[in-house]
């Protein structure tokens, strides 16, 4: 399997092709972070680097590696242990208008 096109969301940790994320945006986070043709935000809220891939699917939703990533809410798919990047400043400050607590998925923030 190539990885070369396929990036991982810095909110949610999902992993997807560049193609998809322009297609149709990331499965959790488009209406936060409209990823949907914009490739200058997909450059900027997406990484192509992450490490440790985990499947969440429907019978592992609740499991703790799900809950221990804090994808146990998520859509399944194929999900980035660790995401190496960081939201821009801009992007974390209209999360949080909306309510949503960025924290980090590169293995900086503390728990
Ligand atoms: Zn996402």
């Amino acid at each position: 399997m190539s990885t070369k096109s396929e990036r991982a969301c810095m909110l949610c940790g999902i992993i997807q092709p560049m193609k998809k994320f322009k297609a149709i945006g990331c499965p959790n986070c488009e209406s936060l972070l409209h990823f949907a043709s914009d490739s200058a935000q997909i450059a900027e809220c997406t990484s192509p680097s992450f490490e440790g891939l985990v499947a969440l699917g429907q019978d592992n939703k609740g499991s703790w590696v799900a809950r221990w990533l804090r994808i146990d809410s998520f859509v399944p798919g194929l999900y980035a242990v660790k995401v190496n990047g960081k939201l821009p400043l801009d992007v974390v400050d209209s999360l949080e208008r909306a309510d949503v607590y960025y924290r980090p998925r590169d293995g900086t923030a503390e728990d």
